[in-house]
């Protein structure tokens, strides 16, 4: 999934697509030990230090962040459009699996795929005039 579609998710999702103020600050320190912070040019939470990762920008290749975004989908109210698109999408795809399944990744595999439906799905409900 490319970026664009990587922060177009996020900000869906209401959360900050984090813009760093330096380069990955783990591991690098200047001379003496001196402990470098790496924070969000956007909304300024620390993203790194020397020592420890904080916040990463999510990378929608992961059952967490699929669920997440299924989570959204659901807040949002538009489950039952996005059912619906989601068998459409599927159409043909594997069809000894239940869509459950499918959908769901119960295999293990695919999180990345499904949110780039999620990411194809908002898009298509951005250009329709909403209800
Ligand atoms: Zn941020």
């Amino acid at each position: 999934m490319n970026e664009q579609d990587q922060k177009l998710l996020t900000e869906k999702m209401g959360e900050c697509w984090h813009e760093p103020d330096s380069e990955c600050a783990l591991g690098r320190e200047y001379n003496g030990g001196e402990m470098i912070k790496q924070k969000c040019l956007k909304c300024g939470c620390l993203l790194s230090t020397t020592y420890q990762i904080y916040e990463e920008n999510r990378t929608f290749d992961n059952r967490d962040d699929m669920m997440d975004l299924y989570q959204a989908i659901e807040k949002a109210g538009k489950w039952d459009d996005f059912d619906n698109y989601s068998w459409n999408y599927r159409k043909g795809v594997k069809p000894e699996i239940s869509h459950t399944t499918w959908l769901f990744c119960l295999s293990g595999e695919g999180y990345e795929d499904r949110c780039k439906m999620v990411a194809e799905f908002w898009g298509e409900n951005e250009s329709t005039p909403s209800r």
